[in-house]
């Protein structure tokens, strides 16, 4: 029988289909008996870390020539953390960073550094961490403060970085700092920095509400020295390859929502149909049935713009209005489902019994980083009245 169309749009045949068996097996099988305790002990687990490597999900999103996929880059990362995600959303975070990390230096890099620095990744299994946020805010891209001044053949690096995603374990560093005091956006540019530079140090490791099992802490650069190569495109455009990558991560951190929402749904659709009130399974009262058929539907929905705003972008023609939808709609989404989950399984739902808990703490994050839910819809109205425009013309 032919493929339907739905599988192959959802990744389910050919090589995509056999990545999502592999990951699931593994993630069932290998992640979902640790979750809880990751989750408990808000530790960084290695043996997950190297099980992402062993399954070649940290360097997916590299180029072939460095074990990156030839084709379906954005798809693939998002059916690996859709899988992982069902069961640990902390461990799904690694192979979203690993390539929102990468991204700067994958595009930006010049051959030479290039080389250098994806053999070092992929030889040596360097995670590599994304500083952008800082402590003063981190919707406000152009308010950068962290300065990147020319001395020479070397740029010197000073500033503070907070809320870094594996900051802690990381041996490389893609920064985002400001090179020029004028034109806000257009100031900006990127630098690959190596951990072990002088100057560099890693500050305080957040005690977090959920995602516990991920690395996350403040890293600073006191005048780290970096040679003139390691700049990353051309000066004063790094917000426009900080804009690019995003059209891959927002459907990822999409398909990391989405992977939640699944979880607690089948473990809420489950508890329904064993749990008893009144003399029936709850699932046979109507409100209880309400909430299913509204996340199932939700589901369904997130599913569709996901991987619709990821085709797109392995077709080279990246919407930021679907990535942003898709992140923003899938988020929104698993913060309801989780939150009925917990409901459904009424005060059991409440308790590490369960882990619909978990999923509900795990996915507050996803409305809150790569772009908050606020600002994603700011993204989302400026194309549709962009788009409006136009037709208007
Ligand atoms: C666990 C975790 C991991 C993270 N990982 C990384 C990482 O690896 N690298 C990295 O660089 N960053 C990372 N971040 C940072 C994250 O991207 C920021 O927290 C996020 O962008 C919001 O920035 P902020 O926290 O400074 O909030 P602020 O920008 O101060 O915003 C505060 C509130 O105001 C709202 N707001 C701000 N401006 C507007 C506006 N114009 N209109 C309407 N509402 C607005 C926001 O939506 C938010 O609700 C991480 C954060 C967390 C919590």
């Amino acid at each position: 029988m032919l493929d339907s169309w739905e599988d192959r749009f959802f990744g389910n045949t050919g090589e995509l289909g056999m990545l999502r068996e592999i990951v699931r097996r593994a993630a069932e099988e290998r992640i979902a008996p640790l979750a809880a305790t990751i989750d408990e002990q808000g530790v960084f687990d290695r043996d997950v870390e190297a099980l992402c490597w062993d399954l070649g999900l940290m360097t997916m999103a590299l180029p072939p020539e460095w074990d990156g996929l030839e084709q379906n880059q954005g798809t693939a990362l998002c059916i690996a953390v859709e899988e992982l995600a069902k069961h640990c959303a902390s461990s799904a975070l690694l192979p979203i960073i690993q390539a929102v990390a990468c991204f700067p230096i994958v595009h930006g890099a010049s051959m030479g550094l290039r080389g250098r620095m994806l053999s070092r990744i992929r030889d040596e299994r360097a995670l590599v961490a994304y500083l952008v946020t800082e402590p003063s805010g981190g919707s406000d891209v152009a308010a950068i403060q962290t300065k990147a001044a020319r001395d020479g053949d070397e740029y010197v690096i000073s500033g503070t970085k907070c809320f870094a995603t594996n900051g802690g374990v990381a041996s490389i560093f893609s920064v985002l700092a400001r090179t020029s005091d004028e034109g806000g956006h257009n100031g900006l540019s990127f630098f690959v920095v190596e951990g072990d530079r002088p100057g560099i140090s890693v500050g305080k490791s957040e005690n977090k509400l959920g995602q516990r099992g991920s690395n996350t802490t403040d890293v600073a650069l006191d005048q780290v020295r970096v040679p003139a190569e390691n700049l990353l495109g051309e000066e004063g455009k790094g917000f426009k390859l900080a804009m690019r990558d995003f059209d891959m991560s927002r459907p990822a951190i999409g398909a990391q929502a989405l992977g939640i929402a699944e979880g607690a749904f089948h473990a809420m659709v489950s508890y329904a149909m064993e749990r008893r009130s009144f003399g029936v399974a709850i699932a046979e009262h109507q409100m209880i049935k309400a909430i299913i058929a509204d996340a199932a539907t939700a589901i369904e929905a997130s599913r569709g713009l996901i991987y619709r705003a990821a085709k797109l972008y392995d077709q080279g023609m990246s919407s930021p209005k679907l990535a942003s939808m898709a992140k923003c709609f899938a988020s929104d989404s698993a913060m309801k489902i989780t939150t009925d989950a917990v409901q459904v399984l009424g005060g059991y739902g409440y308790t590490k019994d369960y882990p619909v808990e978990r999923m509900f703490r795990d996915a507050k994050l996803t409305q809150i980083f790569e772009g908050t839910n606020q600002i994603l819809r700011l993204v989302i109205a400026r194309e549709v009245l962009k788009e409006a425009t136009l037709v208007g013309e």
